[in-house]
Parts: C-alpha cells; structure tokens; sequence
C-alpha cells in the first residue's frame, strides 16, 4: 500500500483528484474525510493542508504527495521532488502600487517587502545584491501596500487579476512554478514498485494529453506525401476508401505541432480532417 497526500482544499484540490481518476484508480471521496483508499489500486490518500505536505513525505507519513513547487522550494524540500504535472501553473512575483514609477529591481533596495515566501524571495534578491526587509505574512499579501504594512509585496500570480483589483502591478517574476510529484526517499521495494506502477500510468495520461488522434481522407497520389506529414506512434495507418482512388490515414500528431501540421496537410490535398481527443497513450 501506498499512501498519497493531495491537498484537501485549495487550487491543487480538483487537478490532483482528477490526475488519480484519469489513472484509472478509484476511490470515494467524501469532503469530510481525512483519508481514504482506492478500491482498485493500492493507494491511500491522505488530504492535508499543501505547506504540510512536503514535511509529510520527507517523514514518511506519506509516501507520495502532490504540491506545488513554489511551497516545496520555500521549505527547502527540492530534492523530494520526482515528476512535474503540468498542472496549478503560477509564478511568484514582486508587484508595486501601480502608481509607483519602477525601472529596475535596485529600486526596492531596502524598501519593505511582505510575502509568504521569505525564502524564495531571500535567495531572489541576495543572489542580486538588493537588501530589503522582508516581512512575512501568512495570506491577504496583496492589501500590506495599501495598509502601510509593505511598499512592495512577492506573491503567487496567474492572470494577475487579483493584482490589479488591489492597485498593484507586476515587476518582477521570482519564481515558475506548477504542481510536482514528490517522494519519500527511503520508500520499501515494495512501495518503490507501486509507484513506478503509478508513474507509468501518470506518463499515459500526460502522453495522451499532449497528443490528438487525427483522421483524414486523401486521393491516393497524395497519400506519401502526406504520411511523411504525419509521423504518428510508428508510422500511419493507411485504409482504402470506398470510392475508389482516395484513401483514409489514421495518425498521432503532437498539439504543439498542430496548426502547422493542419495546415501542411491542406496544402498538400488532405480533405475530412478529423482531430480527436486520446484518452492514454501506452508506446
Ligand atoms: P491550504 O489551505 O492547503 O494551505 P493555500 O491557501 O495555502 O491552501 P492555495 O491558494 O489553494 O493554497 O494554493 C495551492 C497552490 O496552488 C499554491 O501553492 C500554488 O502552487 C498553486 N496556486 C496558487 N494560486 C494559483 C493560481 N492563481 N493559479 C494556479 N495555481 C495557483
Ligand atoms: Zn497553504
């Protein structure tokens, strides 16, 4: 059995449950619970406060967890990390009153600064060179300017709407983040394989969700110059259509590389383009 921290709730909440789902494990969640285990997979899974889940793991509470990489770097904790998800994407970053003029960082030397990321901020600012007092608050960062509490504040943006409500405006970005897969080091042989197992279900799903499955027709003069447009897992599937002189292809193609392969395939006579989601991809 291996047991896995999620967040109980907050925005790593849904996407982590959902990761689980779309592995192919079940479970019933109830919003009360602290704890409960999958009736087809061996996982447990635990739901906690995120700040408590890297500690957590390097204990061996919990085996696993998922978190973000903006909590796991401020506690120190980088080394427990195994997989990014793609998921609960947001950056750290310094924001001002927006009418404050800014030209570059040297600006906030010495000026006070709230956030609850002191150290993320700490090592962004000293391998700078900027000294500046670094207040730490636990939440509601973004009022500390407008309060007298800060002149400045480092806190988690997205679309930056949260920062503009509040009068402020981004300069700086400290830190990427998005939510990672960490493990306890010292996990049983038994535990180790649980997980690989489950690390190569998390790869078909993240596979999957990069690629689409693509369906076109094409006259049959065209067919090699357009299966060389789609590489696919091996190579197309080419299948005769009914009316005589066109044929079907079948293939995989990578959503970056998508418009330009739509196009491309226009060009060279592709006709009934079919673009369909994948649900796993095991290669
Ligand atoms: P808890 O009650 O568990 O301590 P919290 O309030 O500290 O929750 P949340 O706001 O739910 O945390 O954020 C959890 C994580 O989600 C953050 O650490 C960050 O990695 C990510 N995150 C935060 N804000 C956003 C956002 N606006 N968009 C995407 N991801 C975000
Ligand atoms: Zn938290």
């Amino acid at each position: 059995m291996l047991r896995i921290a999620i967040q109980k709730s907050g925005r790593l909440s849904d996407d982590s449950l959902k990761l689980i789902r779309e592995c192919g494990i079940s479970f019933i969640s109830s919003s009360l619970k602290l704890k409960t285990e999958s009736t087809n997979f061996p996982l447990e899974i635990l739901f906690l406060r995120d700040d408590d889940i890297p500690g957590y793991v390097a204990d061996g509470v919990a085996d696993i967890g998922i978190v973000g990489q903006n909590v796991l770097v401020e506690e120190g904790m980088k080394h427990l990390s195994v997989e990014e998800l793609g998921f609960s994407r947001c950056r750290l970053s310094l924001a001002i009153p927006k009418g404050e003029n800014y030209t570059s960082l040297e600006d906030l030397n010495g000026k006070n600064i709230a956030t609850s990321y002191p150290n993320l901020l700490e090592s962004y600012l000293s391998e700078r060179g900027i000294k500046a007092h670094i207040h730490t608050i636990s939440g509601s960062v973004e009022i500390a300017p407008s309060i007298g509490l800060a002149d400045a504040i480092c806190d988690i943006v997205s679309s930056g709407s949260t920062l503009i409500s509040n009068g402020l405006k981004e300069v700086e970005r400290v830190f990427k983040s998005q939510a990672v897969l960490i493990a306890n080091q010292d996990l049983s042989a038994e535990k180790k394989e649980i997980l690989e197992k489950l690390l190569f279900r998390i790869h078909a799903v993240q596979r999957a969700q990069r690629a689409k499955y693509i369906l076109l027709n094409a006259p049959n003069d065209k067919v090699a110059e357009i299966s060389q447009l789609l590489p696919g897992v091996k190579s197309p599937t080419i299948l005769p259509l009914a009316e005589e002189g066109w044929s079907s292809l079948h293939s995989v193609v990578n959503e970056d590389d998508f418009w330009e392969i739509i196009e491309k395939l226009k060009a060279a006579g592709a006709q009934g383009i079919l673009v369909v989601p994948i649900e796993k991809m095991i290669i």
